[in-house]
């Protein structure tokens, strides 16, 4: 398994500390640009408390870390306290699914990007946000 420097993983941490972090920002300002409105952010009565949520459409979205939601693409463990990371990691993936589940019973679209996706691909991102909430509204 890869690991990485402790030095990379508290920059990796403090990056994906907070909720308003850099990458949701310019996820929020693109799809402003894009013409798509009407969201509210970190509901907190909604299992999981989803970055984005279109009440109109019941669409929500999250924002996923590469690191905290153990992306496949991307997870490195820390070289520290790999059990301690390895059990976190996958709670926290567990979570996402009983969260998504959830949201689904009560009637929700639930959109989950990767923080990777934002990065390297955020106009498909946004595209995909825009086609699904205007559809959905427009039901
Ligand atoms: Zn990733």
């Amino acid at each position: 398994m890869d690991t990485v420097s402790p030095d990379v993983r508290s920059r990796t941490m403090r990056a994906v500390k907070g909720k308003n972090t850099t990458l949701e920002m310019k996820f929020r300002q693109a799809l402003w640009s894009a013409g798509v409105r009407g969201w509210r952010l970190h509901i907190n009565s909604l299992p999981g408390k989803p970055d984005l949520v279109f009440s109109a459409a019941r669409v929500v979205v999250f924002i996923d870390s590469c690191f905290w939601h153990g992306c496949p693409a991307h997870l490195r463990m820390p070289s520290s306290n790999l059990n301690y990371w390895e059990a976190k990691i996958a709670r926290n993936r567990k979570r996402d699914k009983v969260v998504t589940k959830e949201l689904k019973t009560q009637g929700w679209t639930v959109l989950r990007f990767w923080e990777h996706n934002i990065r390297e691909n955020l106009e498909k991102c946004v595209f995909k946000v825009n086609r699904i909430v205007t559809k959905q509204v427009s039901r």
